[in-house]
């Protein structure tokens, strides 16, 4: 038995014939030490309605449960999954829901009350446009806390001026403050992916300061990092307006690149943006 009283992840997979597949993203965790390091840092998890996406065999399912998560929901793509879930299920009666579907065509922000706290190992193939969506209603959030492969997790976070900072950085960094909590090796995972993971975290900001056009911004940030390398008075032109007049008016050079420019540049742009839209 684990220290849950639960088999060991490795029986279960066995018993259950959960070999790994490719096509679900599937790279799954065993050490209840490292699953509970990332519970821990999604905690207090007592009173939240806590959203898994892709539990597979429950590892860090498990440790969400061990840590005092009172209302869990996990979604879940491969139906071999759903016998060990059910299992899980048993073992804390009332605590886990299970919904046997694709992530991507469910609405999150509808389950539960809030609080909300997204805690995910994230299929690496669909983790960025799950960020993505999720980030169009973050106020219906109190924190994502998601496992990324490190080059992701680093763009999350990425300061102007460097190779990681793009469109990602700044809408994660206008919408919430982003850390990253610590790495992963890839070692940790079974089958080993080819690079590090991470494990970073997005917290809503109560006071953004400027309140702007999410959508906008996407527009705004689409243009000038389709073509980082280009000035912002030629990446712009796809927005089809005076993109000079909005330099100006922003105090931005029209020799600027995209990656010189701050998140709060971003959201000056986007507020003239929409004006001259109108
Ligand atoms: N949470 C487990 C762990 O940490 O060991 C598994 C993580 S594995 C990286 C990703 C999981 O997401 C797999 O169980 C996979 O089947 C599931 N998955 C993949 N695509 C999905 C989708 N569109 N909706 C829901 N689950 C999905």
């Amino acid at each position: 038995m684990a220290h849950d009283g639960l088999p060991p992840l490795r029986d279960v997979i066995a018993r259950n014939d959960l070999s790994a597949k490719k096509k679900f993203g599937q790279n799954f965790l065993f050490d209840l030490n490292l699953t509970g390091r990332i519970a821990r840092a999604a905690a207090p998890l007592e009173d939240a309605t806590v959203i898994e996406i892709g539990p597979g065999p429950g590892g860090l399912t498990r440790a969400l449960l061990f840590n005092g998560t009172k209302n869990l929901i996990v979604i879940e793509r491969d139906p071999r999954c759903q016998p060990v879930l059910a299992e899980i299920s048993d073992h804390y009666p009332g605590c886990l829901h299970v919904i046997d579907g694709d992530a991507l065509n469910v609405d999150v922000t509808t389950l539960g009350p809030a609080p909300r706290k997204i805690v995910a190992n994230l299929p690496y193939n669909i983790g960025t446009l799950l960020l993505i969506n999720w980030l169009e209603k973050i106020d219906d959030f109190a924190s994502l806390t998601l496992m990324f492969q490190k080059e992701v997790a680093e763009r999350v976070v990425a300061k102007p001026r460097s190779k990681a900072y793009g469109r990602l950085s700044v809408l994660c960094q206008y919408l919430c403050h982003c850390d990253i909590q610590f790495d992963v090796h890839r070692s940790a995972f079974t089958p080993p992916p080819k690079v590090t993971s991470a494990v970073v975290q997005l917290i809503p900001k109560a006071d953004r300061g400027t309140e702007i056009n999410i959508k906008s911004l996407a527009i705004v940030t689409q243009a000038a990092f389709g073509q980082r390398r280009k000035m912002l008075r030629a990446s712009l032109k796809s927005l089809n307006i005076d993109v000079l007049a909005l330099l100006a008016q922003a105090n931005i050079a029209e020799t600027s690149r995209a990656e010189e420019l701050s998140v709060e540049d971003f959201v000056r742009l986007t507020q003239l943006y929409d004006a001259l839209e109108k």
